[in-house]
């Protein structure tokens, strides 16, 4: 892995492939996470002395879209890093490239809206080939899109002798690594969600690289259901039932312990304040559903976090957007924040348990929370993401 790290910027315009699709109301970025995490590796290039051109995607644009424009978010990026940078109408042709030209050591230069181009997410040669006019190297920072193979992510790197991992997707690999390559043992992985069909690839790819697997949430009661309980009106899919038996037949075989709930929180209604019971997971009545982990299941999860060394984490163990059923997924955030305080390594990733730590304020109690989606589920499945492979080349 080359890193930024590994090179000294000076006199360079360096290309950076950075994720600032960001979410936005009236033009104003309403959470700049994305944006907060490509500074490190902006201004590593600065302090180098070398020169920064920033591309991005914003959205799912229809040809130039004014709000799908990335000027919107240039008054964010400015306030962070301290400067004024400066905008290019265009991400390729030659206003782009005369604006790249120009642009002084020490400068930032933000192109617009990648997206803009069908040619982005075609992996266009032509495109990334008029892209790489702008620079002398290639940073890719973009995690989030690290699994897509476009121009932007993927092909231009090919038409560059310097190429370098930024230090988020540094960052990311390395927590990953953490967790599938070289984690302290006991290591656990702690699985929810609502869909177990999403779930099988990831189980299928870490079965034999973890000790103890947790299965939590929606996706349990396939697996309840296809050990003979009885699971109400419960979230399932009964196409997987045969997948999951398997699933638990192939963890005896590798000796890996997998975790089912004991007791659930149920409902006759999916809506806030609706009525709940705690009953056994395999015994829930027929015009009831199970939306959150009951007490029994949280305790009984609550040890294996705390005895293990190495915990990851994706997917809400129950409905956490319901205030009423959101308490198991709380609880299950606060025990991996309280390991990780007791030396454990945690890696959050892979959508909804990302939101999760948010919402219970846990984001710096774990020790690492990923900002990709699609990217950290593909990787968790064992693929090899386009982006990164493209950088070793
Ligand atoms: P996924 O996208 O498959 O990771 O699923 C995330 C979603 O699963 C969240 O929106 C949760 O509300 C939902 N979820 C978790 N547990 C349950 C459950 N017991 N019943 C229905 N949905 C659930």
């Amino acid at each position: 892995m080359k890193t930024i790290c590994d090179f000294n910027f000076k006199d360079e315009k360096a290309l950076i492939r950075v994720d600032f699709n960001v979410p936005l109301e009236n033009g104003r970025v309403t959470d700049s996470t994305r944006i907060r995490s490509a500074i490190p590796t902006i201004s590593k290039i600065i302090k180098d002395g070398g020169a920064c051109i920033l591309m991005s995607h914003l959205g799912r644009p229809n040809g130039f879209e004014d709000k799908f424009s990335l000027i919107q978010i240039k008054a964010e990026l400015d306030s962070l890093l301290k400067i004024e940078t400066k905008f290019c109408e265009d991400c390729v042709g030659s206003i782009a490239e005369e604006m790249s030209n120009n642009l002084l050591m020490g400068e930032v230069l933000l192109l617009e809206n990648l997206r803009f181009y069908n040619e982005e997410t075609e992996g266009d040669d032509e495109f990334s080939k008029k892209l790489s006019k702008l620079a002398t190297c290639f940073v890719n920072d973009a995690f989030g899109t690290a699994h897509r193979p476009h121009a932007s992510t993927t092909v231009v790197a090919k038409y560059f002798e310097n190429k370098f991992f930024g230090k988020l997707l540094e960052k990311e690999v390395l927590a990953l690594k953490k967790v599938m390559n070289n984690g302290n043992s006991p290591i656990l992985a702690v699985l929810g969600g609502s869909k177990i069909s999403s779930k099988i690839p990831i189980i299928e790819n870490i079965i034999d690289k973890v000790d103890d697997i947790i299965i939590g949430g929606g996706m349990s009661f396939t697996f309840i259901k296809a050990l003979g309980g009885k699971i109400g009106l419960s979230i399932h899919e009964d196409s997987m039932m045969e997948k999951a038996l398997g699933i638990i037949e192939l963890a005896k075989q590798k000796n890996t312990k997998i975790h089912l709930p004991v007791d659930v929180v149920c409902a006759k209604e999916f809506k806030e304040g609706a009525e709940s019971k705690i009953f056994p997971i395999d015994s829930i009545p027929n015009e009831y559903e199970g939306l959150d982990s009951g007490p029994e299941s949280v305790e009984k999860f609550k040890r294996i976090i705390m005895s293990s060394k190495t915990i990851l984490w994706n997917g809400p163990v129950g409905v956490f957007e319901l205030e009423s059923f959101s308490k198991g997924t709380k609880e299950i955030g606060i025990a991996i924040a309280e390991s990780t305080k007791s030396g454990a390594f945690s890696l959050v990733g892979g959508g909804d348990s990302v939101a999760a730590v948010k919402k219970f304020n846990l984001e710096n109690e774990v020790s690492y929370v990923s900002t990709g989606g699609g990217a950290m589920l593909e990787s968790l499945e064992g693929k090899i993401l386009p982006g990164i492979s493209a950088l070793k080349k």
